[in-house]
């Protein structure tokens, strides 16, 4: 096997495409998370891959094998769902040998490949107990070993942490992703959380309105966004709707020193995160007048909300940063690094002309 490649994936219930024209790679022993907001088609994808849902066009290919038609259990994918779906009557070690021995391996070697796995989950001593008497993290560690049973191909889990408590979540995310390093298995995670896809992937694909807006790794993704959706929709991000110029953009009466990228009097739309606007007194271009409006102390950051010469803006320091700390009220300068200014086409702006 090297890798997971889809070609054009459509999907499209009734008249509506839930998945449109999805090209993608999926590297051969990475974990890629499918990240977007509710409805965004990443569930849809994930069932195709899996063989829950045929494609309406397009092509999946395993390595070299066209797997389109190929039914889900002759895929040799492994899947966790949302709800783990576990079998509350069987005991946690039954759970895990369950697919073992029902494609016809003999009960004692389906049960010591289940403690095996049940080890490298760390349960190790809870096969005999039934599914009631586990945890949700230990559930979800039995959901995991049970879909490693069958050794696959291809790890896809759907939402695999959303029945977990924050913090719980946190720790599984970790285990999670060092237990997918140690077995290098391609994985694929669905998931609507920025930072459990930040903390597991190798590479990150977002999607919006059944389109893959960018694929990347986590690091890509946050400073690089290629467009207003992504900047928006990971992590924070200040906009500003401006104007190209020569050398930069003009926002209501300022000219910012930017790479702008488009011709003259392109509507755009400008970015920066809040934790790259400085409050500090180095000489640079784009130091706007501002007022502090709002403080919000968050424990190691601080967030100031300002109202600017080109609008409200938030800016964002760590604690500790050495800035002396602004009271509501307070007159102050902002600079925004021109390096820090992602500039984007204005396709709202661009629709109403
Ligand atoms: P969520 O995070 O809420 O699960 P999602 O990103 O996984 O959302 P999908 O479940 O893939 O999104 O759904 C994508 C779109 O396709 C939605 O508009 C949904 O209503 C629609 N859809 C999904 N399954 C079906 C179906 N079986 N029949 C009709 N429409 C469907």
């Amino acid at each position: 096997m090297s890798g997971l490649v889809l070609k054009g994936i459509t999907k499209k219930f009734g008249g509506t495409y839930a998945v449109e024209q999805a090209d993608l790679t999926f590297g051969e022993g990475a974990l890629t998370a499918l990240l977007g907001p509710s409805g965004c088609g990443k569930t849809t994808l994930l069932r195709m891959i899996a063989g829950l849902e045929a494609p309406t066009t397009g092509a999946i290919m395993l390595g070299k094998r066209n797997i389109t038609d190929l039914p889900a259990h002759k895929r040799k994918f492994g899947m966790v769902f949302q709800s783990f779906a576990l079998f509350p009557h069987l005991s946690v070690r039954e759970n895990v040998a369950y697919s073992l021995t029902i494609s016809g391996v003999a009960r004692t070697a389906a049960a010591e490949k289940a403690d095996t796995l049940l080890d490298l989950v760390q349960l190790s001593q809870m096969g005999d107990r039934r599914i009631g008497e586990l945890s949700g993290g230990q559930r979800q560690r039995v959901a995991i070993a049970r879909a490693l049973a069958q050794e696959p191909d291809v790890f896809l889990l759907d939402e695999p942490m959303s029945a977990l408590d924050a913090k719980l979540r946190e720790e599984m995310q970790v285990e999670l992703r060092l237990l997918q390093q140690r077995l290098g298995i391609t994985t694929i995670v669905v998931t609507h959380d920025q930072r459990e896809a930040m903390t597991m992937a190798d590479e990150i694909v977002v999607m919006s309105n059944g389109r893959v807006e960018q694929k990347g790794s986590p690091q890509d993704i946050y400073h690089r966004p290629e467009n207003a959706f992504v900047a928006d929709f990971i992590g924070k991000a200040n906009f500003f709707d401006g104007i190209s110029e020569k050398g930069g953009i003009k926002v209501r009466g300022r000219t910012l020193a930017a790479e702008p990228g488009f011709h003259a009097g392109y509507p755009v739309r400008v970015a920066i995160r809040p934790e790259r606007a400085a409050l500090d007194d180095t000489d640079g271009p784009n130091r706007l007048n501002a007022t502090v409006t709002f403080v919000r102390d968050l424990g190691p950051h601080r967030e100031y909300h300002l109202d600017t010469e080109i609008g409200p803006m938030i800016v964002e320091y760590a604690i500790g940063e050495g800035l002396s700390p602004l009271a509501k009220g307070d007159k102050t300068e902002v600079r925004l690094p021109p390096d820090a200014l992602h500039v984007f086409p204005n396709t709202t702006a661009m629709a109403a002309e």
